[in-house]
């Protein structure tokens, strides 16, 4: 294999290499850097995400820079704030013995004047997503009159974010005799179209995308029912503790359902997803580098060339349509030599897809597994015991202290203690997991035996049949969505989640549909006081009406309820929620009641995020987990 040296690469250029620990180039880098090094013309370079082309463009970008001129001498536009970002750092990095070089990152979503005011003391080179860059150009901010070089990395995903107009207009402005180097996954049309208006003769590169399915990478298939697999991904985290990964939805909504019932369960994940912020995002995806959170819970379109180091997994809950996706989310895991799996969760429905997928990048599945309970038994009391035998024991506690427990334990023998100790956490385990064989290899009939309660007709007012519905004023104001409210209604009133139906929620109000054989136990709700609110519950005979806006699928339960439910085991979630009581339980639910419907994972994380860098994000909600 070549290694850098014979690319002709500058010595400045190859100690931060070194530095970096990149020994040999990638395909796309074998091929790119001699021809952009010598080669003063337009270039296409094809090639998947996850190749190195940032560095198959950046290093002889570097190499071609005056580093003694300070005006502008490369653009490169990214479709992304988080790869605009990540290019910039890549670029530092590289260039770290090369002298004073300014690569400025400018984005939409943040203080355009500090931007300005980078700008204004000296960038060569300038990383940008199109929309900003189109805004400081307009305002005169951006001087092209020096430009040599402009990257567009990744461009198809840039024309298929809706930044058509803004790359013509940026194209169209800076024709000054600047050569072009075109980074893109496919030769769409639109692409084909840039090509022929702005570009001459490119030389061009293509890396054959059956060559670069990472062979580090072991692909696996899971066949399971739609509703198990909330507990699939429960499973895979009680089971391994090393879990560093991302999990793969289709829609918004449901990256923040799963995030929010695994949330809701105690385990360290977050939704990433384009209905948040830019500042949750950026505040979801630092805690997620910081592995204080064990999964990223995210669509395509939100985590789209994030790279961050070691993820161990990468989860499709869903199949994505294009096999194209499939590579790009595959490609989150086993970057930089290292080895990784991805893993989709599929349905029967689901085999023709994965067949498709499959030949169309030439790899193959295996079939994976859903850890037993059995396993992940032995696993955490391995891991359990190992803890206790290593637990140091602490010299504060008194004399006194140690002799009246030891005095009480008196009567009890080592082997007591070590059953009743390893009961406590046996019990804790099962408590939290199913006991059924979640991999579902039926070639007949669709077993659906879940714990759930089968969904019945609706009433002429809407109700479920068999339920009443009740009124509760509670609502969005009180911060609170309709899954914290459904954690704070089981948890005080006995009614396991499986007992309730439909909610509907308003800014000032609730209502709930509540099974008729418990139904009275929601009264019991009625007068009592939450977070110093007196609430007031009675029963609702009326038709309701949905709010006129949803709020985003947010909560537990999204649109009407049952649907959202149905889709991701709520009613089987829930219900091993309830059952699993104790102080710890109580804790996380409150934690859920206190926040916003909004955004609610992101406040609490970032509420707790300063409690530590714990690996396992070891915040209030998480003590007593092991990881
Ligand atoms: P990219 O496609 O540029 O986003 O790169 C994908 C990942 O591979 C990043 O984590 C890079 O840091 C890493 N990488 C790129 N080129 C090399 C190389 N030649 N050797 C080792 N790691 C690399």
């Amino acid at each position: 294999m070549k290694n850098f040296e014979v690319l002709g690469l500058s010595q400045p250029l190859l100690d931060g290499l070194a530095d970096m620990g990149f020994e040999n180039p990638t395909e796309i880098q074998q091929q790119s850097i001699p021809i952009l090094l010598k080669h003063d013309g337009d270039f296409i370079g094809l090639a998947q995400t996850g190749t190195g082309k940032t560095a198959a463009f950046g290093l002889p970008l570097l190499d071609l820079i005056d580093v003694n001129s300070r005006e502008v001498q490369a653009l490169i536009l990214a479709p992304t704030r988080e790869l605009a970002q990540q290019i910039c750092g890549q670029m530092e990095q590289m260039s770290k013995h090369l002298g004073k070089l300014n690569v400025v990152p400018v984005f939409g979503g943040a203080n355009i004047m500090n931007q300005i005011r980078d700008i204004r003391r000296g960038a060569q080179i300038i990383v940008a997503t199109p929309g900003r860059l189109m805004d400081l150009m307009k305002r005169r901010e951006v001087k092209l009159d020096a430009l040599k070089y402009m990257v567009l990395d990744e461009a198809d995903e840039m024309l298929n974010m809706g930044f058509k107009e803004d790359i013509d207009f940026i194209l169209s402005k800076s024709d000054t005799g600047r050569n072009i180097w075109l980074f893109s996954a496919t030769m769409a049309r639109e692409i084909k179209r840039i090509v022929d208006t702005y570009m001459v003769q490119p030389e061009e590169v293509r890396i054959n995308p059956k060559n670069i399915v990472n062979k580090n990478i072991e692909h696996q298939s899971i066949q399971l029912k739609a509703s198990d697999k909330i507990e699939a991904l429960r499973r895979f985290l009680d089971y391994d503790q090393d879990m560093f990964g991302v999990v793969f939805c289709r829609t918004k909504r449901d990256t923040q359902n799963v995030a929010d019932q695994l949330n809701n369960n105690g385990y360290a994940t977050e939704a990433l997803h384009g209905d948040m912020s830019q500042a949750q995002r950026d505040a979801a995806m630092k805690r997620f580098r910081n592995k204080n959170l064990k999964l990223l819970i995210a669509t395509d379109v939100a985590a789209r060339g994030i790279d961050v180091d070691d993820i161990t997994h990468v989860i499709h809950f869903a199949l994505p349509d294009d096999p194209e996706f499939y590579t790009h989310r595959s490609g989150r895991t086993a970057r930089a030599g290292k080895k990784g799996v991805s893993i989709a969760l599929i349905t029967r429905g689901d085999n023709r897809k994965l067949k498709f997928i499959a030949s169309k990048l030439g790899i193959e599945f295996t079939q994976g597994e859903v850890p037993a309970l059995e396993a992940i038994t032995q696993k955490r009391i391995a891991r359990w015991s190992d803890n206790m035998i290593k637990q140091e024991i602490n010299e504060k506690i008194g004399e006194d202290l140690l002799t009246a427990v030891q005095e009480s334990f008196a009567d009890v023998t080592k082997e007591e203690l070590i059953a009743k100790l390893l009961t406590k956490e046996y019990n804790s385990i099962y408590k939290r997991n199913s006991i059924s064989d979640l991999n579902d290899r039926s070639k007949g009939r669709d077993r659906d035996d879940s714990p759930r309660r089968e969904r019945g007709k609706r009433t002429s007012r809407g109700t479920e049949e068999g339920m009443k519905t009740y009124f509760i004023n509670l609502g969005l104001k009180d911060d609170i969505n309709k899954g914290a409210l459904l954690g704070y209604v089981c948890d005080t009133t006995g009614i396991s989640g499986a007992q309730i139906g439909r909610i509907v929620m308003d800014k000032t109000h609730s209502y709930m549909d509540v099974a008729e054989d418990v139904a009275p136990q929601i009264l019991t709700l009625d007068g009592k006081q939450r977070n110093g609110h007196d609430l007031r519950v009675n029963e609702h005979k009326g038709v309701v009406k949905e709010p006129a806006r949803e709020r985003g699928g947010r909560g537990g339960r999204s649109g009407g309820g049952f649907k959202g439910r149905r889709d991701s085991n709520g009613g089987g979630g829930y219900k091993g929620r309830s059952n699993s009581g104790g102080s710890s339980h109580r804790g996380r639910r409150s934690d859920s009641d206190n926040s916003g419907s909004g955004n609610r994972n992101s406040r609490r994380r970032s509420d707790s995020s300063s409690g530590g860098n714990d690996s396992g994000g070891n915040r209030g909600g998480f003590k007593g987990r092991k990881w």
